[in-house]
């Protein structure tokens, strides 16, 4: 180690490569961590410099192609062989069992002493295929139709759980399918993100991640901060078992999540998806249900494949998490286009491993077609998305005297009259001066996907608003100093830093300008 510090750049920048792949897989894959955040932040910055200093030292697996490169104008095609195919879908117990008995009629003789089943949680993200050439990843890909996919391999080096280089026991030919996803609290840091900007929240992570993965520039899905998970050896070297490949790939320093089991029978499988049921919801990232596989490889052969899926795995999904709770108001929110909003809000309650407290009614069609009311128990539901839903009213538990919902006839922020145009459900707020327009306008105008403004939160928009010192867009670039450092809580400081970022939002492209207005 010694020599190489002290030896010629390229050895110093292939040193340094091996080193930040060791710590990488150490964090990662592993949770072992051996150096603190610094220490690695600080070799790969040496890194980063030797290779920006001689360009020529940067090879295709430099773990500096995580912080991603150039944008590209579209994705090449990837064919996948074999192809990525879908899964059957069980929703419950009885469906399993059903297609574990046909599989005992297709292989009677293996049913007799128990099938041997791997399985594995199925996690809720995004599928992708990596080719290893020579131990380096070459190629990423996502699923697209199962035929044919997008290369997105640049994006899938920011993805800091997937190696980029395999040791020299991994076989020089591998292809590996796995999925890529946005964990719990990097969603919610990005949603919370969001918030502080004033733009919309997203619904849920897969969302997300497949949003990120085709995103053309990969400094942007590298700001995003993946993971991954592999599940499946779908070229190169030949085992006997499934699971044999998973123990390999864990070896070969993927992330393979270790709460995959090999169960003997129907049973165990059971007990397995009996076992994380509630347990899932601890976990980093969403998951959606249980993959079962066939864990011998010439058996799966036999089996063969239907035109979408395979005889020899199967998806037993878990029920939609839903909860009880009672609803204490319904207030309604003005959009940016004057659209009111009636939005529930209730005791809080847990649903699938968080705690929610309200819910938006989405439109008053579906307000009123489910008659909630104050005071009802209403049943919600988290189906795979964050924001939760009302499904049910229980009319059994009604009070009574209940009154109907009923749309205000006069905008909650500036009493003007509310319309509502023909065939539309909407209703609206046209009040050109309505000041919740106004706000979410402006507000809509100065976000990150708009025009990126800084030092516009929602309270300061809201202080401007008030104050009469903006009524439109244009209103915003006519903002001066005095006036602005002489509002409560700004000052010169707060004052100067937003008339600089609206100085330099007139740089932006027309896109964004058209975006920001529409
Ligand atoms: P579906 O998209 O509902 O047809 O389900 C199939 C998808 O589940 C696959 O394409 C994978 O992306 C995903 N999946 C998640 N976890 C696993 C797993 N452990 N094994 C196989 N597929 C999985
Ligand atoms: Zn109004």
């Amino acid at each position: 180690m010694k020599a190489a510090r002290e030896s010629n750049p390229a050895s110093r920048a292939a040193w340094l490569r091996g080193e930040v792949q060791r710590h990488e897989r150490l964090y990662y894959a592993l949770g072992k961590p051996e150096i603190s955040d610094r220490e690695f932040d600080r070799l790969m910055a040496e890194l980063v410099a030797l290779e920006a200093a001689s360009p020529e030292l940067v090879t295709a697996d430099s773990p500096t192609r995580r912080v991603g490169g150039e944008p590209v104008s579209g994705f090449a095609m990837v064919l996948h062989e074999p192809p990525m195919m879908s899964l059957d879908n069980t929703y419950n117990l009885e469906e399993l069992r059903e297609w574990a008995a046909r599989l005992e009629r297709l292989a009677p003789t293996e049913a007799a002493v128990g099938f041997g089943f791997v399985a594995e949680l199925k996690v809720d993200g995004v599928s992708t295929s990596l080719l290893y050439e020579d131990g380096v990843l070459v190629r990423g890909a996502t699923r697209g139709n199962g035929m044919v996919g997008d290369d997105v391999t640049e994006n899938l080096r920011t993805v800091r759980a997937l190696p980029l280089r395999l040791p020299p026991t991994a076989p020089r030919h591998l292809l590996v399918r796995g999925e890529v996803f946005m964990p719990r609290s990097e969603f919610e840091r990005v949603n919370r993100e969001r918030e502080a900007a004033g733009e919309s929240l997203y619904a849920n992570p897969r969302n997300v991640t497949a949003g990120s993965i085709r995103q053309l520039d990969s400094r942007q899905v590298a700001s995003r901060r993946l993971s991954a998970v592999v599940y499946q050896v779908a070229d190169g070297p030949h085992f006997a078992k499934h699971s044999e490949g998973l123990e390999r790939l864990g070896e070969w320093g993927f992330p393979v999540h270790d709460s995959w089991r090999r169960c003997r029978g129907l049973a165990e499988v059971e007990a397995f998806i009996a076992d994380w049921r509630e347990r899932r919801h601890g976990l980093g990232f969403e998951t959606d249900g249980v993959v079962v596989k066939i864990d011998d490889l010439a058996l799966r052969e036999r089996l063969g494949v239907t035109a979408k899926a395979p005889r020899w795995a199967v998806a037993y999904k878990y029920e939609p998490e839903q909860a009880e709770t009672v609803v204490r108001g319904i207030l309604v929110q003005v959009g940016r286009t004057g659209v009111l909003t009636p939005v529930a809000e209730f005791d809080p309650v847990l649903v699938a491993g968080s705690t929610v407290r309200r819910a938006t009614l989405h439109n008053y069609e579906d307000l009123s077609r489910k008659d909630v009311r104050v005071g009802d128990t209403v049943v919600i539901e988290k189906a795979g998305e964050v924001i939760p839903r009302v499904v049910e009213v229980r009319l059994d538990r009604r009070p009574e005297k209940s009154q109907p919902f009923e749309m205000p006839t006069h905008c909650p922020e500036c009493g003007e009259a509310v319309v509502r145009f023909d065939g539309e459900v909407a209703t609206r707020c046209v009040n050109p001066e309505c000041p919740a327009v106004r706000q979410e306008t402006i507000r809509h105008f100065v976000s990150r996907n708009a025009m990126d403004i800084e030092g516009l939160g929602d309270e300061r928009i809201a202080q401007l608003v008030a104050a009469g010192m903006v009524t439109d867009i244009p209103g915003l670039y006519r903002l001066e100093r005095q006036t602005l450092a002489a509002l409560p809580s700004w000052g010169e400081k707060s004052a100067d830093n937003l008339l600089a970022s609206l100085a330099e939002s007139r740089q932006r492209p027309l896109a964004r300008l058209l975006f920001g207005l529409g």
